[in-house]
């Protein structure tokens, strides 16, 4: 047992985070497509692809290590916002040619989802309007400003708040737990009356007048809040309520982006083109960190506003490059794949909702949900936890129909002994 040993010591060494010694005592040694081996030899079925990191699998797709290594040997850190490089230029090129909306767009390049996100509020900002809104439930990261949107959990929040003022929280039209008790899966309609009467008859007639509003960041399903998935219906009403008002919209894509939810961008599956985009996780391709702020031409800063060190560096943008290829490649497989998910879930949690392969069960009690995760972890299957009692269950897009079944098979054994 050399992972209790590594364990003891890292509780010794590393800061305290967001590791559970108790329910995934992991100590993770190498991995190989969607397994993942621990230093004591054990084998692991991977539903939880780092986060959503490692689409392509561990450590990852064969023909993006490749890149990576030919990349590394030419040039890695190059000053990208200092000097110019191609591999930056080319990724940038397309994620601008296959991101939504067919007007003029840049990119800004960073390490973090964080960093995006910070991107985004400097350039939602400089459009001179003073607020910011963001939903309840919703996740962009753990830096000041972006911690300032985020309300996912309380406890991510404590300690370093009061925070960057001007900024409103909504409810987001979650189906399953929203402030009305309206049955959004019934619904839908009502549910996206609700938190739009609440922006319009509420936010801007109480709050502020809805021309000092910069902007409204949003996931596209809530990721850290629990994979929540609003009505279809509510984006293309949100999208004409802004552009009423004249806000922006940024869609936070850090988790849902990259084929998760079988297409590109997960905003695709809800047809708007919003102002602004925000990547990191997958776009890295489990090797590099990136982060990428894709937004409106117009909305470009002045010489020196923003930049950074290690942005647009040739390694995370080769990589990048690459990611996205493969990822194009691998939709319909992931939309073949998501079609088993989606049937041999049914029944499995007090709600499980998802599209392509993000999925969420929802248990009534934390408990259970902790449980399970525990469990499904004994019998070789890793789950992580999200939103308050939701599982997430988000296997590498690379998965086969035979590793899903496995997986699958597992989880429900586990669900049901625990649920007995
Ligand atoms: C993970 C995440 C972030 C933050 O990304 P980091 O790379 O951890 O800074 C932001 N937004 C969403 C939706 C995320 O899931």
């Amino acid at each position: 047992m050399l992972s209790r040993k590594i364990i003891e010591e890292s509780n010794i060494y590393l800061a305290t985070s967001t590791r559970d010694p108790e329910n995934l005592p992991l100590v993770i040694d190498h991995g190989e497509g969607v397994w993942l081996y621990d230093i004591d030899g054990n084998k692991y079925l991977d539903f939880t692809s780092g986060i959503g990191v490692n689409n392509l699998g561990w450590p990852s797709h064969p023909e993006v290590i490749k890149i990576g290594i030919e990349q590394m040997q030419k040039l890695a850190h190059s000053a990208g916002n200092d000097f110019y490089n191609v591999p930056q230029l080319e990724l940038a090129k397309k994620l601008v040619t296959y991101s939504p909306g067919s007007f003029q767009k840049k990119v800004f390049f960073s390490n973090s989802g964080t960093e995006a996100i910070e991107a985004s509020i400097k350039l939602a900002k400089a459009t001179g309007k003073k607020y910011l809104i963001a939903f309840l439930g919703g996740f962009h990261g753990r830096t000041f400003g972006s911690l300032s949107l985020t309300a996912s959990k309380a406890i991510q929040r404590s300690v370093i708040g009061p925070f960057m003022p001007g900024v409103i929280h909504v409810p987001y039209p979650n189906p399953y737990k929203n402030p009305w008790h309206i049955n959004g899966y019934e619904e839908p309609d009502e549910l996206i009356n609700r938190v739009l009467e609440f922006l319009e008859e509420y936010v801007f007639v109480h709050l502020v007048p809805p021309e000092e509003v910069a902007g409204i960041f949003f996931e596209p399903i809530q990721g850290e809040g629990g994979y929540v998935i609003p009505p279809k219906n509510f984006f293309p009403k949100l999208q004409k309520l802004a552009s009423s008002h004249g806000i922006l919209l940024i869609d936070d894509e850090v988790q849902m982006g990259m084929g998760r939810t079988g297409k590109l961008f997960a905003i695709e599956n809800f047809h708007i083109a919003p102002d602004i985009i925000t990547l990191a996780k997958a776009l890295g391709g489990g090797i590099m960190p990136i982060g990428a702020t894709i937004f409106r031409k117009d909305l470009d800063l002045k010489p020196g506003m923003h930049s950074n060190t290690f942005g647009g560096n040739a390694l995370a943008c080769a990589i990048g490059f690459k990611v996205i290829d493969i990822v194009k490649e691998l939709l319909p497989h992931v939309n073949k794949i998501g079609k088993i998910f989606s049937e041999e879930l049914q029944g499995l949690a007090d709600d499980v909702r998802g599209i392509g392969l993000a999925w969420g069960l929802e248990y009534n009690e934390k408990k259970i949900r902790d449980r399970i995760i525990a469990e499904s972890f004994k019998r070789g299957l890793l789950l992580l936890p999200a939103g308050r009692s939701a599982i997430r269950v988000i296997p590498p897009l690379v998965i086969t129909e035979e590793e899903a079944k496995i997986g699958l098979d597992i989880l429900k054994k586990t669900v049901k002994s625990v649920r007995s």
